[in-house]
């Protein structure tokens, strides 16, 4: 087989290595990506139930406010009361006092629904802390493997590239361009081989003139249909 074959087909076996790993290039980034937008979104779950909490305590204190200064209010009507004259001043100010009892039981109930939500909140706070703990553990645990692994494979792939393009310099430039070409447009498959007297690239049916030439090895050789350069068998092996 001529030299040329030879080098083709040990380039393909690099851009075969290369489109493997470009895979991870790719896979490796976005699981990084999940892991890190996993901690975004439950530190952001965190901080609504904690404000969740705090707007709900800060109610709380406002009835609780209420209440005190209405209760104040009914102290002083009270006292008001010993010294009131008229009976129709008396009733005015009892109907106040009243009005101010049935407001602060009002404030009471809702002081109740406030408390029973305050304990869902925090048994929400309470799931949703753990759940950003995990998270922030498990980026912890991954990130520097990851950010390590990518490296690694990016380093792998350049000395890969760097070997094929090694291998290029055997070749005429006009065959480099042709091969340049087919994978950057034929799935990453430049090269293909004699399958059963079928193109292993597309499938192809090869005429049996062409087989004979092929398997001959002595001249680069384009399948007829997809154009991508075809060796004999053989050397895939
Ligand atoms: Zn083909």
């Amino acid at each position: 087989m001529i030299k040329e074959l030879e080098i083709l087909n040990q380039m393909q076996k690099c851009d075969d290595i290369i489109t493997g790993k470009s895979i991870l290039t790719k896979t490796l980034p976005q699981e990084l990506n999940c892991l890190i937008q996993n901690l975004e979104e439950s530190n952001k779950k965190l901080a609504q139930i904690e404000n969740k909490l705090e707007e709900n305590l800060k109610f709380q204190k406002l009835k609780e406010l209420d209440i005190k200064s209405n209760k104040e209010k009914i102290e002083k009507y009270k006292n008001q009361l010993l010294m009131i004259k008229t009976n129709k001043e008396y009733k005015a100010l009892n109907s106040e006092i009243s009005h101010l009892e049935t407001k602060n039981s009002e404030i009471d109930d809702e002081q109740i629904v406030l408390m029973e939500e305050e304990s869902n909140i925090r048994l929400q706070l309470e799931a949703d802390k753990k759940v950003q703990k995990d998270a922030e553990d498990e980026l912890k645990a991954n990130e520097e493997k990851l950010k390590k692994k990518i490296e690694e494979v990016e380093k792998e792939i350049a000395e890969i590239r760097n070997k094929r393009n090694l291998l290029a310099e055997g070749l005429p430039r006009q065959l480099i361009r042709r091969y340049a070409a087919l994978i950057k447009n034929k799935g990453r498959k430049a090269v293909v081989f004699n399958e059963n007297n079928a193109c292993s690239g597309c499938g192809y049916q090869i005429r049996p003139q062409l087989v004979i030439e092929i398997n001959e090895g002595k001249k680069i050789l384009n399948c007829e249909n997809c154009g991508r350069i075809l060796v004999p068998k053989l050397i895939e092996k």
